[in-house]
Parts: C-alpha cells; structure tokens; sequence
C-alpha cells in the first residue's frame, strides 16, 4: 500500500504515516475546492412550533468534490479550521446565505453557522455587515449560529464583535445547547437571543431524565426571554412533547430536510401564501 502512495502522491515522502497523507490530501484538496466553486449551501427550514409557520432557515455548507463526491461539513469543517480556509469559506458562506434569503419572503430569517476561527480573526463584524448591505437583507433577518467553544477563551476580540453584532440588531443562536461544560456559564455572562436545543437530547426525549433536561432549558429560556429552538425533530411525539412544554421552534426532517435552495425557496412561497 506505501509504494501504491508514493505513485499517488509524489509530493509525500516515503515512509509518511497514512493518515497524515490522507489529511494532507484532503488540505491539499480543500485548498482548490473554494476557487473552484465546489462548495454549496443547503437550507433547512425552521419552524415555530405555536403557528405552524415556517420562520426561516439554516444555511448548511456542502463539498461536492469532483473526487470524493459529496462531502458532509463534519468531515471538513475542523480541517478548514486548522488550515484558516475556514475564514474565506465562512465569508463566503454569509454573503452566498444573505443572496439567497434575499428573494425570499420579508421576514423570514436566515440562520448561518459561524466557527470560533472566524470570530477571533478579526474583521469579522465588518464582512457581516457588508454581506448585508450587499444583498439588501436587513440585519434583523440574520441570525449567527456559535457554539460554546467561541465563548470559551473569553477574548475582548470575541465579546466586543458579539456586541457590536446584536447592536445592528443580528441575532446570536448558541448551538448544540447542552453538550458543552458550562452551558448555563455562558448564558450568564453572554446575551444570546436564542439557544438551539441539541439534538442528542431530542433523539432520547422519551427517557424521564432527559424530558426532565429539555422541559427545564425550555423554562429557563422563558424565563430569560430567549427563544428556544428543538434541532433534530424527527417524529410527531417530539414535536408533540415540545408543544406542550412551550418549546418555541422546532426544526428537523419532520418539519424539512435540507434542501438546495430553489426548493425552499419554493417551499417558503407556498407557505408565505397562507
Ligand atoms: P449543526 O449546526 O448542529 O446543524 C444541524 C445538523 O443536523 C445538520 O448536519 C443537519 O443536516 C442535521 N439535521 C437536521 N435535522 C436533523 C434531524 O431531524 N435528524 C438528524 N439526524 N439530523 C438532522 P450537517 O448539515 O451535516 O452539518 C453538521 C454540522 O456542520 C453543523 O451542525 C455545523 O456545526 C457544521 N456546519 C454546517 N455548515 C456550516 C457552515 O457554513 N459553517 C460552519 N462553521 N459550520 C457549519
Ligand atoms: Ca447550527
Ligand atoms: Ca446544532
Ligand atoms: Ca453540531
């Protein structure tokens, strides 16, 4: 299998370890998939659970390699981090999100996901904004999706974007609510405006304890005046089990699977109609 390698790749040494090689093919393939235009954007819908109305959706990021076919963001996502491809791409994510939720129907909003990379690399607020005035979509339309890890180093770099972002009147998402060390830390010392329920906890929702978790994130939302969304509903008892606890939105294959966007595009027309 080396001498297989070395034929493959002749700019490895001889000797490399597999997986260093096929990371390094992978960096070496992600490096050209941005010019090259391989990268896409689906968009999941997200619904408020109360009105049964679709209220906007999450922009998710795709590489349809020539090579490796279509590839799901958790297999390049932390590699585009580590490489700081991630602070182009993301860039490139917002403004391609913002064209998009631009022909849609006023009001409804798109969510992108933003990695801790890109907050800390400065500049960042300023390509949000020119996203914005770009495509016209008003800042009240954009939600930004972070994770605890963005809130972790505590950087002045990090809280003073945030702030400045929610000042234009973005909305800020903490994602995969629940997961992390010290979700409730955060909640405290950073204003969000919603948190995303994740979907681990969803998936197990008719186990006592784990009802017991998500009954309580939803009252602590209420109580906070933060919007709580469910991710990952997949079946009308979760979705059944979070109306009647009050949880706010719902999002999941239930409710639409990601899809390109012509055909939510679509979907959110219908549903504008009534
Ligand atoms: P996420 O932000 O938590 O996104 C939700 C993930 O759950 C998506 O996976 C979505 O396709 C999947 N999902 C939605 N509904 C259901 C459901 O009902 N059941 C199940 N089993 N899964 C569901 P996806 O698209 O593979 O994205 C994975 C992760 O990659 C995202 O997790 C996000 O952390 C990251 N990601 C995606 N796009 C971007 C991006 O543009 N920038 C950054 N920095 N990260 C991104
Ligand atoms: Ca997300
Ligand atoms: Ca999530
Ligand atoms: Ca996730």
């Amino acid at each position: 299998a080396k001498s297989e390698g070395r034929n493959l790749y002749r700019f490895f040494e001889p000797g490399m370890d597999a997986t260093v090689q096929a990371r390094r093919a992978l960096e070496a393939d992600l490096d050209t998939a941005l010019p090259r235009q391989e990268f896409d954007l689906d968009f999941q819908p997200i619904m408020n659970i109360e009105s049964g109305e679709i209220v906007g959706a999450e922009a998710l990021m795709r590489w349809h390699s020539p090579t490796r076919g279509t590839v799901a963001p958790d297999n390049f996502i932390a590699v585009a981090e580590e490489t700081g491809l991630i602070v182009p791409l993301g860039e490139w994510a917002l403004r391609k999100a913002c064209a998009t939720a631009a022909s849609w129907p006023p009001g409804l909003r798109i969510a992108v996901n933003v990695s801790a990379v890109q907050l800390k690399s400065g500049g960042f607020a300023r390509s949000v904004i020119s996203a914005l005035a770009f495509s016209g979509v008003p800042a009240s339309r954009l939600e930004l999706e972070i994770t605890e890890t963005v809130l972790m180093d505590e950087s002045e770099t990090v809280l003073k974007t945030l702030r400045q972002l929610r000042g234009l009147g973005i909305r800020i998402a903490l994602d995969d609510f629940g997961t992390g060390y010290s979700s409730l830390g955060y909640l405290r010392r950073f204003p969000v405006d919603k948190i995303k329920i994740d979907r681990s906890f969803i998936r197990d929702i008719d186990n006592r304890d784990t009802a017991a978790i998500v009954r309580t994130i939803i009252g602590l939302g209420a109580e906070l005046g933060i919007t709580v969304t469910a991710e990952g509903v997949e079946t009308e008892m979760q979705l059944d089990m979070l109306r009647d606890n009050g949880c706010v939105e719902a999002q999941g294959y239930l409710i639409g699977v990601p899809s390109k966007a012509a055909d939510i595009q679509r979907l959110l027309q219908l549903r504008a109609l009534h």
